[in-house]
């Protein structure tokens, strides 16, 4: 229900609060349903596109990535077959089209043909390879690759999107990656921690040093096999 004051009668009130603290009478107590803590989902997707649209998300990002980068050029050096990790959505390409026109909500199927209004399917949008680069990631990439640490993305994406996703990480100025590791139909797991870390395993198993391993999520970077991990911010959605 939407309140029907007036600017006039909303000046009357604050006029009235003022003139309440001033003779120290205390505002009359709200009856109504405690959320016992919850957060208000209205408020938090405020919060979150401001903080996207503030420039604050960005430049978190590059914060954490320039830290990767840092560690990685120091150690590249110092281990044999070095490797580097990347989760590929909010980490190596965003989804931020998608997430807007669909206010923060998760619609799997569906068709994506009305952006940048939604509803818009996630896998139509991933499909149509068109999610954009994370800056600070690409630089992290370009600066490993320069000393010879091979990259390998390891994603939740199904098998099925493997050339759309491929094609969109092209797209987004990624080149000569070693490995792209999708999940294999009908095989799900309780966490994607459950399905990353044994990829992980595996690409130890090749030989590579994983010296470091980033993603959005922790699930992302659960279950070892990686000398450092960093956790860029993600406050619009969560995957466990
Ligand atoms: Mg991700």
């Amino acid at each position: 229900m939407r309140l029907r004051f007036g600017r006039r009668s909303i000046a009357a009130a604050c006029l009235a609060g003022l003139l309440g603290g001033c003779c120290g009478v205390m505002p009359a107590p709200v009856d109504g349903a405690a959320s016992k803590g919850l957060v208000n989902v209205g408020d938090a997707r405020a919060a979150a596109t401001h903080y996207h649209d503030s420039g604050a998300y960005d430049r978190d990002l590059v914060r954490v990535a320039d830290a990767a980068r840092r560690w990685v050029e120091k150690r590249a050096g110092q281990v044999s077959h070095p490797a580097l990790v990347l989760d590929v959505d909010e980490t190596s390409l965003s989804n931020w089209p998608v997430m807007k026109a669909d206010d923060f909500a998760y619609i799997r199927s569906g068709a994506c043909d009305s952006l940048p209004a939604g509803p818009c399917g996630y896998l139509a949008w991933e499909n149509r390879a068109e999610a954009v680069v994370l800056p600070g990631t690409l630089t992290l990439v370009r600066a490993a690759q320069s000393r010879g640490v091979a990259i390998f993305f390891v994603t939740g994406r199904g098998e099925a999107e493997r050339a759309a996703t491929a094609a969109n990480l092209t797209h987004a100025g990624y080149r000569d990656w070693t490995g792209l590791y999708l999940r294999a139909p009908g095989r799900p797991t309780p966490s994607a921690a459950d399905y990353k870390a044994p990829i992980r395993a595996v690409i130890e198993a090749r030989g590579y040093t994983i010296i470091a391993n980033m993603g959005d999520q922790p699930s992302d970077l659960a279950g070892g096999h990686a000398e450092r991990t960093f956790l860029l911010p993600n406050p619009f959605y969560r995957i466990n």
